[in-house]
């Protein structure tokens, strides 16, 4: 057996014992505790967000915000002594909302809270003006496909989680139009309150006319579907001056600490610097992107520098096209077998929890091994998951192991994608244990003795 091998077996098999993690990771009790310390010491990370979002705002593909974001980055990375700071070129989509508006204009008049889909085309100049038909569900529009010709279509279907109502969003204008419908409205994706629409991506299928469409508020969706649950006849008039125009360039922000023994071996962690038009893509993406920059600058602070290089990577275009990620992977398409694992921060830094891991049982090991050296603030779970939006298309090809930064969800979707995605929401103690958290994983995974998932 090759000494490699034996060290990976070793690896492997300590976190099994029953008396606890693996030996090797008690070594990384004391840097573990130093870089948490460090991250938590003050509101560093919370302040460098607070600029991002308050200087520059949100940041959808195509707008000067996103490139001034860019270049922000890159000065940012500068400051904190990282190497080998650079950008790398993408082309991104580039859809503008334009004016838009839905009111009721009959039984009475009344302004919706309302946010066309990204993506979404608009109307004609005055509007598109029709009936609503209020449905529940795929299968109640499948049942009532003849009843929806030349009409609006209300998916009205209250939210529960992400992925089961994100699909009326995704797929509902194409689903409507397929039976004839001009626009579709859909209820918000999000919890109830405070009347706010949620924006976010829609898919159009291929062979099906494009409709606008658009998200209004669970209140005026409620408004709607009393009215008709009345017998009265709801009309809407909807305008939007959505657009496409010619693909624009971006680029990934990349950032480095050098590997000192194993400089090619590489540990990626990042988020999006992207975001969706609305509010100040705080939470999504922003903290996500400070926390990963904050993992490199600490150890850089404490010069703790592992034995293989650790990379951020600020992927650009993640809500409406996800080319940033596609980009790295073709990109770096050589040296994804040298990745040993990919870290992604998009799921809101509120308080951290642990880390999502998709790969097989030893990579799920080492990562609960390492984890555990985040007992103190209370981030040592490990379950399933790992598949994030940007990391995707290099995980996948390559089979790297990748992990999310898991947090309490509780607050994500009540902002994400709104007008009131700001850095408020967030807790400067919280933000503060994401970045310790991603700094210890990350730091420890590129200095581990054996390759985790190998
Ligand atoms: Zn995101």
């Amino acid at each position: 057996m090759k000494r490699a091998a034996l060290l990976a077996l070793l690896v492997f098999v300590c976190p099994l014992r029953a008396d606890g993690p693996a030996a090797w990771v008690g070594e990384y009790q004391a840097p573990a505790t130093r870089l948490i310390n460090e991250a938590t010491r003050d509101q560093f990370a919370w302040d460098r967000l607070s600029v991002l979002t308050d200087t520059i705002g949100h940041r959808l593909s195509g707008t000067p915000e996103l490139d001034r974001a860019i270049a922000w980055a890159v000065s940012e990375m500068n400051r904190d002594g990282l190497e080998n700071v650079h950008t790398e070129k993408v082309m991104v989509p580039h859809w503008v909302r334009g004016a838009e508006s839905a009111e009721m204009t009959s039984p009475s008049k009344h302004a919706f809270a309302m946010l066309g889909l990204g993506g979404s085309v608009g109307t004609p100049r005055d509007g598109i003006e029709a009936a609503v038909v209020v449905l529940h569900g795929f299968e109640e529009l499948e049942a009532h496909a003849s009843s929806v010709r030349g009409q609006i279509v209300l998916l009205n279907v209250p939210f529960t989680n992400y992925g089961e109502t994100s699909r009326y969003r995704r797929a509902g204008a194409s689903r409507a139009a397929r039976h004839g419908a001009v626009a579709l409205l859909v209820r918000s994706i999000g919890p109830n309150g405070q009347r706010l629409p949620h924006t976010g991506e829609l898919n159009y299928a291929a062979d099906v006319p494009r409709i606008p469409a658009a998200a209004i508020s669970s209140e005026d969706a409620d408004l709607i579907e009393r009215t008709t649950g009345r017998g009265g006849k709801v009309v809407v008039r909807l305008k939007m001056e959505a657009h496409v125009e010619p693909d624009v360039e971006s680029a990934n922000v990349v950032g480095e600490l050098r590997g000192r023994e194993r400089p090619d071996e590489i540990v990626v962690v990042g988020g999006h610097l992207d975001s969706w038009d609305v509010g100040a893509g705080a939470t999504d993406d922003g903290g996500g992107c400070v926390v990963a920059m904050e993992a490199l600058r600490v150890m850089k602070k404490l010069g703790l520098r592992p034995r293989r290089t650790v990379r951020v990577v600020l992927w650009t275009n993640e809500e409406n096209g996800g080319r940033g990620g596609v980009g790295y992977r073709d990109r770096h398409r050589d040296e994804l077998s040298k990745h040993v694992a990919m870290i992604e921060s998009d799921n809101g830094v509120f308080r951290p929890l642990g880390f999502g891991v998709n790969g097989n049982d030893a990579t799920r090991q080492t990562i609960a091994a390492i984890a555990s050296l985040l007992a103190p603030i209370g981030a040592s779970d490990v379950t399933s998951g790992g598949d994030g939006a940007d990391i995707g298309p290099s995980v996948r090809e390559a089979h790297i192991p990748g992990l999310s930064l898991e947090v309490d969800g509780s607050k994500y979707f009540t902002v994400h994608h709104t007008q009131a995605d700001t850095v408020d929401k967030i807790d400067p103690a919280e933000i503060a244990k994401c970045a310790a958290a991603m700094a210890v994983m990350a730091y420890v995974l590129a200095d581990a003795p054996a390759r985790a998932g190998s």
